[in-house]
């Protein structure tokens, strides 16, 4: 699982272990410390308490360019 200070590779939520805090990372954003643990390692779980997504359903799961 991803800690604080890695780069997110998948576009998603994720939750801090420690705390549950929920966040959306966009892919190649850095994971954040913890609010409240901004000294000690966070690691964020991918994935949400509420409803997941299903691949292919992400609102930004394609990387191909628009047609120009
Ligand atoms: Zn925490």
């Amino acid at each position: 699982m991803p800690q604080n200070g890695e780069i997110n590779e998948q576009f998603g939520v994720y939750r801090s272990l420690c705390c549950g805090i929920e966040i959306t990372m966009p892919q190649g954003s850095t994971f954040p410390d913890c609010p409240n643990h901004r000294k000690l390692s966070t690691v964020w779980k991918a994935g949400t308490s509420g409803p997941l997504w299903k691949a292919g359903e992400l609102p930004i799961a394609k990387t191909d360019k628009p047609a120009a």
